[in-house]
């Protein structure tokens, strides 16, 4: 079974906008055994969309489009659609009742331009949309052919999707392989040594290894196709096993889960707080802990002291012998992360110093970075050479603090 994605919005096509609708119907199509054949990214322009849509409707047993949703006159996916299926709009009621209390909950009244999002070419699904006001559709056409229509934003389109469209999808007759995944992140080593500890695993095309870089981190993704979720499961789990193995300590996180999450449940679990020191990555760190939802339980703060002045000012440390150790040196995260810990009356402090370019101020060499953990049992210190540029070594170091504070949390 063959499915076309048509993606509509100028500002995709301005590159003002990221296509992650691409990325998050791709992946979730492929679980699914259904496969993608093409894309296309069309701007808001009525004859460009009919033209598009008339040609997919031709090659393609799904097509999916995304965007133009909205209540303006730019969107106009629907109408166009409906106009090249020879379809008339109808009012869907209980769609128009559920815009209504979209606006009633936020103390709003219905602007007159969104009753629009209420009208379907007749004969179609309605697939309510959660999370705003505009619903999706599914239209099955007189020559068997499944048309799809979600609108642009992520969120709305993915709670949709996992409502509806999923077992909608999922009871279609005639798909065909299932592709699974499990992706491995890992920091503090380039791609090509990751490569090279991989020796005589890849190369193969089932189950299959792949690696993808982006700034402080390697992915390398297994992945296998067979014609069940479980067979394909299967394919993955002894080679993924191995590969965990040689690659464990410089593991940070596997598939999605987000290592600060894991961190935030880890501390609560333990009842231990933690505060942070940071130098070269200037809050980066901080500020992922604050990404999570119910922080102020663990997270005392943090300093951010950058310069000399601010380590010895604000942080205590000892001008002359962070003189003769540099900032760059383990003598100063260790003592960071003992003196953040000291001053927040933390259970564990943490800091990260380095160098991350483009010039190098002490004469360490760009990319050097150390990090440490002070504990109740003590203080651990890493030394890490940080492969890449200025952002990578930054993002390096926090996807390094974050696997250090994990490993310290998980006894590893
Ligand atoms: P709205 O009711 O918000 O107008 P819509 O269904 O008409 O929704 P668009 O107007 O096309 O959708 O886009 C709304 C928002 O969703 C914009 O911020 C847009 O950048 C974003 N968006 C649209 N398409 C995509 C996409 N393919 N990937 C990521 N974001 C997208
Ligand atoms: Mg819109």
């Amino acid at each position: 079974m063959r499915a076309e994605l048509i993606f509509t919005g100028t500002e995709l096509l301005l590159g003002q906008t990221l296509n992650t609708n691409a990325q998050y119907l791709g992946r979730n199509l492929s679980n699914l055994g259904i496969e993608v054949t093409l894309h296309t990214t069309v701007g808001d322009d009525w004859d460009r969309m009919a033209a598009v849509f008339r040609q997919a409707l031709g090659r393609s047993d799904i097509i999916i489009t995304t965007g133009g949703l909205g209540p303006t006159s730019d969107d106009l996916t629907k109408e166009t659609i409906a106009e090249v299926l020879g379809l008339p709009m109808v009012l869907h009621e209980e769609s128009l009742a559920s815009i209504k209390q979209y606006f009633i909950v936020r103390n709003n009244e219905m602007p007159a331009s969104n009753i629009k999002q209420a009208y379907f070419p007749k004969g179609a699904e309605v697939l309510p949309n959660p999370c705003g006001t505009a619903p999706g559709a599914i239209i099955k056409t007189d020559n068997k052919k499944i048309v799809i229509i979600l609108p642009g934003p992520p969120w709305e389109l993915e709670a949709i999707y996992e409502n509806s469209l999923l077992p909608f999808l999922s009871s279609l007759p005639v798909r065909g392989d299932v592709t699974r995944f499990t992706t491995f992140k890992l920091t503090g080593i380039r791609e090509e040594n990751v490569q090279e500890l991989l020796n005589g695993l890849d190369g193969f095309s089932n189950p299959e290894i792949s690696y993808t870089a982006s700034p402080g981190e390697v992915h390398v993704r297994i992945s296998a196709h067979a014609k069940t979720s479980a067979e394909a499961d299967g394919l993955i789990k002894p080679l993924a096993g191995e590969v965990k193995r040689r690659l464990k300590p410089y593991i940070f996180a596997i598939d999605n889960e987000k290592i600060e999450n894991v961190i935030g449940e880890l501390l609560k679990q333990k009842k231990l707080s933690i505060a942070v020191a940071e130098s070269c990555t200037a809050g980066l760190v901080e500020s992922r802990l604050c990404d999570i939802p119910g922080c102020s339980n663990y997270l005392k703060g943090g300093i951010v002291c950058y310069s000399r002045m601010a380590k010895e000012k604000i942080l205590n440390i000892d001008s002359e012998i962070l003189e003769k150790h540099g900032a760059v040196s383990e003598w100063a995260a260790v003592s960071m992360a003992q003196n953040v810990r000291r001053l927040l009356d933390a259970d564990l402090g943490l800091a990260v110093t380095g160098e991350a370019g483009p010039t190098t101020s002490e004469s360490k060499p760009i990319g050097l970075v150390y990090i440490a953990l002070a504990t109740p049992g003590g203080t651990i210190c890493r030394e890490y050479k940080m492969p890449g540029r200025r952002t990578a070594i930054r993002q390096g170091a926090v996807n390094a603090s974050f696997k250090m504070i994990r490993h310290y949390l998980q006894g590893i």
